[in-house]
């Protein structure tokens, strides 16, 4: 068993599991802070772009999403991990009807998930809904929390579907989207605050040495 996530991207990378690893140029392991981050965001499969540069979301949908991550003025590319169900990119984009994804899970994503220890989980689509929480209808579970082996998860639209709306010129999926974003960051942001409160003030010596030193 992986100790870390460093340690189980280095497997995951060489992953042969699944009839996925043939048809991709390789596994596209999860970006950003491996290391306790803030919100772990969990999208469908890699694209062609993600499957060319090796990192998840980062054609348009991960722009729009990136943007909307920067406007709440507390998640970065620095407090946050971005990975998907899938890690390779299945043919022609069709998410597999097969058993990849459940290997993938099984294989991957629970342990990615152990490993990481987010403070919270932003489910984004069906796909992750489905695998993740066990559900179906994002429509219905859209702004609903979850919890997922003891993380507070919050389902949303994927991007991709709201740049689709966007361009219909039906705005109201994205305000609903950008809401729910905005909420998990405010519960972040909370979170963080509470954390800073608990940590033990320096003692008074302690800080006249810093001050010196400065
Ligand atoms: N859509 C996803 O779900 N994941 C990606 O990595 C890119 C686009």
């Amino acid at each position: 068993m992986a100790e870390n996530l460093d340690e189980l991207y280095t497997k995951m990378a060489d992953c042969t599991s699944c009839k996925m690893r043939k048809g991709c140029s390789q596994v596209v392991l999860g970006a950003g802070q491996r290391i306790k981050p803030a919100l772990l965001i969990v999208g469908e499969a890699p694209g062609q772009q993600e499957d060319e540069a090796g990192e998840p979301f980062i054609g348009a949908a991960g722009q729009a999403l990136r943007a909307v991550l920067r406007c709440t003025g507390i998640l970065t590319r620095q407090n946050t991990l971005i990975t998907n169900v899938l890690k390779c990119r299945p043919p022609k984009n069709k998410f597999p009807k097969d058993d990849c994804a459940e290997i993938c899970m099984t294989k991957w994503f629970w342990e990615e998930l152990r490993l990481a220890q987010p403070k919270r989980m932003l489910l984004l689509g069906s796909v992750p809904l489905e695998y993740v929480a066990g559900l179906e209808g994002i429509t219905a579970c859209r702004g609903q929390w979850y919890n997922i082996r003891g993380v507070r998860a919050l389902a949303t639209f994927h991007p991709s579907f709201i740049l689709r709306k966007d361009n219909e010129g039906i705005m109201s999926f994205r305000d609903l989207w950008v809401k729910d974003i905005k909420e998990i960051a405010a519960e972040i942001a909370a979170e963080i605050k509470n954390d800073e409160g608990k940590s033990p003030k320096p003692e008074q010596g302690n800080t006249e040495e810093v001050a010196e030193l400065n």
